[in-house]
């Protein structure tokens, strides 16, 4: 190992996290990251990777898409930064454009810096239109660790340290309208729902789910909030996870792919009726980086690329064909991989032991594939390439990932 990977991990170790440190090490990951390019990771060593996690979905258009470094480095030289006082453009830009591809009338738009900061921005948003305070969520989902969010978020294993949590949040079964008609009232504010439940493992809701979801919320006069921070802006093959079931939500949450993988940037995307109050206030909620003109020009040049690329059908159906070739490993190998779920480039391989896990995210590793499995669920791993990887690319993984399932078939029992 070189000097430097050893002084790196030695700073990991001595300055982030020991237990972390070790645990990359433990899965076969020390190598640092020195540049990246397409689907293509290198390390400081020189050693190349293909990137099919995509940094949990963020790059949708690849690492480093020449389009999008193009737009953010023209406002580098010009306001990276907003004054806040006068008016941004890039940021009326992204909401203008937001506000075309979002469904239905989403149409206002609030800025921040991440996933969980647009879900907290829903929240908030949610209490204040309907001055109702409670929430419906559903078990099992991932919403991010800030303290709303994290309400929302169904897993106790990151709950229970930091009880007790907001109030006034249900949980019930994803899929299950009967359950979520039972437990909205005249008292709920919004029912958050992501349209595939990404950390959950991939797990996709029967179709109409999140139009009953809907209709359920309008009965009762709450808001429903899509939760589109790993399914938005291409990853599923379409530019939300709502457009499967056609449902127009009533505020949703942007991030990740939101800054074409060059920049940090989320949104609040919201209608007329939900954004009522912070029309009457606007100052009720604010961010000082939240909005920065070069993760907004980031954020409108990946949008405008996706349209001028194309990027929507060739995420479709290079996800499509990932899909048909990992099904294809599953039938051969049973006692390993026991489902393949999820759309487009949003996809989980579920295993038959959680150890399994651990070993074909190492053994992919070694064959310098990056995967991993979902944080609410070791038992999936999950692949989420750029919408652009070619069809070449796909095969080779493929390849590599059944000579990984053949070698943990072999040693199934013992983990
Ligand atoms: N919501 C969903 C559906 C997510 O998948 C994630 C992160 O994986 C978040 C929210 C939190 O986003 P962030 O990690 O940017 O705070």
């Amino acid at each position: 190992m070189s000097t430097y990977v050893d002084e790196t991990i030695a700073k990991y170790e001595k300055y982030i996290n020991p237990a972390q440190a070790k645990l990359f090490r433990f899965m076969g990951l020390d190598s640092v990251e020195a540049s990246a390019s397409g689907w293509t990771i290198t390390d400081s060593n020189g050693q190349q990777f293909i990137d099919c996690l995509g940094g949990y979905g963020m790059f949708a258009l690849g690492h480093r898409h020449p389009k999008v470094v193009e737009a953010v480095e023209r406002e580098l030289h010009a306001m990276p930064m907003c004054g806040k006082v006068l008016f941004n453009r890039p940021m009326a830009d992204l909401a203008e454009a937001l506000a075309e591809i979002t469904p239905g009338a989403l149409q206002y738009s609030f800025f921040v810096n991440s996933g969980t900061e647009a879900v907290e921005g829903c929240l908030k948003i949610a209490r204040l239109a309907t001055k109702r305070s409670k929430f419906v969520a559903a078990k099992n989902a991932f919403h991010g660790k800030t303290f709303g969010s994290l309400t929302a978020t169904g897993r106790d294993l990151y709950r229970e340290p930091f009880k007790p949590l907001l109030n006034g949040f249900t949980h019930v079964e994803y899929g299950d309208a009967e359950a979520l008609a039972a437990a909205v009232d005249e008292d709920t504010a919004a029912v958050i729902l992501e349209p595939i439940q990404g950390e959950g493992g991939i797990i996709v809701p029967p179709a109409g789910y999140l139009r009953q979801a809907k209709e359920i919320c309008e009965a009762k006069g709450a808001l429903l909030i899509a939760d589109e921070v790993q399914t938005g802006i291409g990853r599923t093959g379409d530019w939300f996870g709502v457009n499967a079931d056609g449902v127009e939500p009533d505020l949703m949450a942007c991030a990740k792919a939101l800054g074409g993988g060059v920049m940090p940037i989320g949104a609040i995307i919201g209608t007329e009726r939900a954004w009522q109050g912070l029309i009457e206030a606007p100052f009720l909620h604010t961010s000082t980086f939240g909005g920065n003109q070069l993760a907004c020009a980031a954020g409108v040049a990946a949008i405008r690329t996706i349209k001028e690329e194309d990027i929507l059908r060739r995420g479709r159906e290079a996800g499509a064909y990932l899909k048909v070739g990992l099904e294809k490993i599953a039938a051969e190998f049973p006692s390993v991989v026991t489902a393949v779920r999820g759309r487009g480039m949003m996809l989980g391989i579920e295993l038959s032991k959680e150890g399994a896990g651990g070993m074909l995210m190492s053994l992919m590793i070694m064959k310098h594939i990056i995967v991993a499995y979902t944080l609410n669920n070791p038992k999936v791993i999950r692949m989420e390439p750029p919408l652009v990887m070619p069809k070449e690319v796909i095969d080779h993984v493929l390849e590599e990932f059944r000579d990984a399932v053949a070698q943990t078939a072999d040693v199934i029992e013992d983990l």
